[in-house]
């Protein structure tokens, strides 16, 4: 059964990998019309994102973690690899979605369109919504401490750190717009009623 969950995690990676370098030959990046800059923290926590997709990839590819594996029972398994194809799924959408309008940073393109269709309707950040399902499935899937949770603590700092900055960089661009578009939707959990246009 562990094999079993490091092979769904290694596919996932590898399909990852494939929808954002597709997109991103797709999409050739438009001029930048506005950035935001990161700082020390941003740049110090997505360079720990990365460790901890590395760690990742060395646990499901060598013995050399196992020490510190931990065991759930299998239905906490199924649970991850349901969650993790939900995740791969919505950030798929959400590519197709967002289109060229995608960058890895705080960025306004020079023809930026607001985005506010498919898996947008609902909820102003699907990509971080997948990003959660994954960090979610990440210790289900790999159950290992140094593997499987610490990529979850550390998106939760990023996600704190990049959404409110996100919104106030899109608010600055597309005003009204956007806050009309923040009343009726959830950041990565659709609400379930509206918000008044001038609340
Ligand atoms: N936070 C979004 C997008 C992540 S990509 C999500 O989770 O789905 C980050 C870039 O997307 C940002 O630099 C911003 O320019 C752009 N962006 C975010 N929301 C957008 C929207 N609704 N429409 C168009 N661009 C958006």
């Amino acid at each position: 059964m562990d094999s079993a969950l490091k092979v769904v995690f290694l596919s996932g990676f590898v399909v990852v990998t494939v929808i954002r370098g597709w997109y991103a030959r797709r999409h050739p990046k438009d001029a930048i019309a506005d950035s935001r800059k990161e700082g020390l923290a941003m740049w110090s926590l997505m360079s720990l994102w990365g460790a901890t997709q590395l760690i990742a990839m060395v646990y499901v590819l060598t013995p050399w973690l196992d020490v510190a594996d931990y065991h759930l029972p299998t239905f906490a398994g199924l649970v991850g690899a349901t969650t993790y194809v939900v995740a791969l799924g919505l950030l798929w959408r959400s590519h197709v979605d967002l289109g060229r309008n995608w960058s890895a940073m705080l960025e306004i393109r020079k023809e930026h369109t607001l985005v506010t269709q498919g898996t947008y309707r609902t909820v102003r950040h699907p990509m971080y919504a997948a990003h959660w399902l994954w960090v979610i499935a990440q210790p289900l899937l790999l159950q290992n401490w140094i593997a499987g949770p610490p990529a979850l603590a550390v998106f939760l700092l990023l996600y704190l750190l990049r959404a409110p900055r996100e919104e106030q960089m899109m608010l600055d661009r597309f005003g009204a717009q956007y806050r009309l578009y923040m009343n009726r939707t959830g950041r990565v959990i659709p609400r379930l009623w509206s918000k008044s246009s001038d609340a």
